[in-house]
């Protein structure tokens, strides 16, 4: 049996499956991965993807943070794939219960997904510091510079920076999907950033499916691996 058919019927004999996603998930949809850094990208930028990303930065470098938030994150025209379709699919058909994800781009939930855990927060909540008041994508994609609020305080995403800790709420959801699913289906992420990736720890269930186009920064005792891309390999599920 091939992987294909093998993943198939994984999903057929199992009502409880969690999904987790990472990066890969999303560059199918065209959106790079925010750590893979070319040559021309220290042509534009002065310090990693990692330091400008970071809770410091952002207070001592506001303008450059946004610069980055905006060209990098803030990106328009991308649409859910393959894979953010079947998954939604699966859950209007009772199978997947629960999405998590690493993304903040909102594409599962673009394309149909409910039930969203986003472990790193979306590019589409912006409050303001000082009042809450909410502001979207498209505010924030407009604004020049530092965006700031109607009251004149600064607007912050809703994004956890390294250095922040991910929301309580979150993750103790996340953990809770984790340990009573049937299946876990890993997708699009090598597995790489912490403490996300430590969640996979918590799974007891049945069956453990990795999907990623390359290897896996840790071992772990899957039942099925498929190394292509995740899109390609949910378009046939
Ligand atoms: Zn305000």
């Amino acid at each position: 049996m091939d992987n294909i058919e093998a993943l198939k019927t994984i999903i057929e004999e199992h009502n409880n499956i969690i999904v987790f996603t990472g990066a890969g998930c999303s560059t199918e949809s065209g959106l790079a991965d925010f750590r893979s850094t070319d040559g021309l990208y220290y042509q534009q930028w002065d310090y990693p993807p990692e330091t400008i990303l970071s809770h410091s930065f952002y207070e001592e470098k506001p303008a450059e943070f946004f610069r980055f938030y905006r060209e990098k994150l803030l990106v328009s025209g991308i649409e859910p794939n393959a894979a953010h379709k079947a998954f939604a699919r699966l859950e209007q058909e009772g199978k997947v219960k629960a999405v998590i994800t690493q993304n903040i781009d909102g594409l599962h939930q673009a394309a149909g997904s409910r039930q969203v855990l986003e472990l790193h927060g979306s590019i589409h909540r912006n409050y303001c510091e000082s009042c809450g008041k909410f502001y979207g994508f498209d505010f924030m994609q407009a604004a020049n510079g530092v965006p700031s609020c109607s009251c004149g305080g600064r607007i912050k995403p809703d994004v956890v920076l390294y250095e922040e800790g991910l929301d309580d709420r979150i993750l103790a959801e996340s953990i809770e999907a984790i340990q009573t699913a049937e299946v876990l289906i890993i997708g699009g992420t090598s597995l790489n950033v912490y403490p996300a990736a430590g969640l996979i720890n918590y799974f007891r269930g049945d069956k453990l499916v990795l999907i990623n186009r390359s290897a896996v920064a840790r071992d772990l005792a899957a039942d099925l691996v498929i190394k292509e891309p995740i899109g390609e390999v949910l378009a046939q599920v």
